[in-house]
């Protein structure tokens, strides 16, 4: 959280600066100078000087933004344009004025350990791990409750490789989303429950295929201090697995790797998804001219826009599904599972690493044959 200081020299420095417009996907995806980052700059300044109110048009703009960390790369300033926005964030849910959909996902967390209010699956049982082990698996929300395979492709390659590993019974939210969402508070501490949650299973290691949540166990958040157990995204465990799979010899090999916001930024994983794709596949993956690595485009899946508007998060997918076309891949792979879920309305195949190394090894129908042993 940025201190009053902070956010007043960010507000300065954004409102008369168009030096990040460029990567700013939002203002690209709406041809609105409201939505740029000097826009967003220039509606907090009149906030600050008390001539707008904190309402439902500040809000409008607020909400409308990816918090993707991209704006940061381009900044001279150093300016973290993401942390500004979250604090005008925090002031709207403060002002009781932020949107519905954004207290919806506090209350859901709160309720139900994820942000949609879903019932949660037995994950013991779902991935088949023991109830104690040195390795624990943290799937988070998403694999969890709308990408189950990934779930089902990790264990299976962690099973199959012989690695034992347990899971939280109840995984909870890694609070980042919360954070970005305005509910500062909310979101610390969902993330210290998880961090006595994973204190207590008796894990050395932690793994994760989600890096939202890699993110906040690695590298932290705010108040937040990064997980002090070995902390691993899963690409890079199963990276470490793959000169002892038995890769088949159709697996695919014109693939196009899309970095997740996290993992292009904020917790930087730039190398192991791609050596891992080339081990699985025996090519190098195809990357996004220009915006590849820690200059990638967002999914979509950032800053809690597909809760708040879900239609800018299809537009930006649509956006990025069109940059990793023109790499004339025929399959799109990503590391994370949110991701995968915002870019699957497409034409092209869509898979998060682990379900793509589980048709490697076990072909593509492998999760038909898991379901029908279920
Ligand atoms: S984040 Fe930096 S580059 Fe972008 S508008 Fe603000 S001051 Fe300018």
């Amino acid at each position: 959280m940025l201190s009053p200081d902070e956010f007043n020299t960010a507000v300065r420095s954004c409102r008369f600066c168009p030096m990040c417009r460029h990567a700013d996907v939002t203002v690209d995806l709406t041809r609105s100078e409201t939505y740029s980052a000097r826009g967003r700059g220039a509606v907090l300044f009149s906030a600050l000087q008390d001539q707008l109110p904190y309402d439902a048009d500040l809000g409008d703009v607020l909400y409308r933004f990816f918090a993707d960390g991209l704006c940061h790369e381009y900044c001279a300033g150093h300016i973290i344009h993401d942390e500004m926005v979250i604090e005008g964030r925090r002031r709207l849910v403060a002002a009781g004025a932020s949107p519905r959909s954004v207290n919806a996902v506090c209350s859901n967390v709160e309720r139900c350990g994820n942000p949609w209010g879903l019932e949660e699956p037995d994950l013991l049982s779902l991935s088949g791990a023991t109830s104690r082990a040195e390795l624990l698996v943290y799937f988070g929300a998403t694999a969890r409750l709308k990408r189950r395979s990934v779930v089902l492709g990790l264990s299976l390659l962690l099973r199959s490789s012989g690695v034992p590993f347990t899971v939280l019974r109840n995984e909870g939210d890694p609070g980042l989303l919360l954070y970005q969402l305005g509910h500062v508070d909310a979101g610390i501490s969902a993330a210290t429950q998880l961090r006595e949650r994973i204190a207590q299973s008796g894990a050395k290691t932690v793994i994760t295929p989600d890096a939202d949540a890699y993110r906040s166990l690695k590298a932290g958040f705010d108040r937040v201090a990064p997980v002090t157990l070995q902390i691993r995204h899963s690409v890079d465990l199963l990276k470490d697995l793959a000169p002892n799979l038995r890769i088949r010899r159709d697996a695919p090999r014109s693939v196009g790797y899309h970095d997740p916001c996290a993992l292009a930024r904020f917790s930087p994983c730039h190398d192991s998804p791609r050596e891992l794709i080339r081990a699985l596949s025996g090519s190098a993956p195809s990357d996004v001219r220009v915006w590849n690595r820690n200059l990638a485009h967002c999914s979509g899946e950032c800053g809690g826009v597909p809760f708040t508007h879900p239609d800018m998060t299809e537009r930006a997918a649509q956006r990025r599904l069109s940059e990793l076309r023109e790499t004339g891949a025929s399959m799109i792979v990503t590391s994370d599972p949110a991701a995968a879920v915002a870019l699957q309305n497409s034409d092209l195949p869509v898979h998060e690493l682990s379900e793509f190394a589980a048709a490697c090894v076990f072909g593509e129908r492998w999760e038909d044959e898991i379901n029908s042993t279920m």
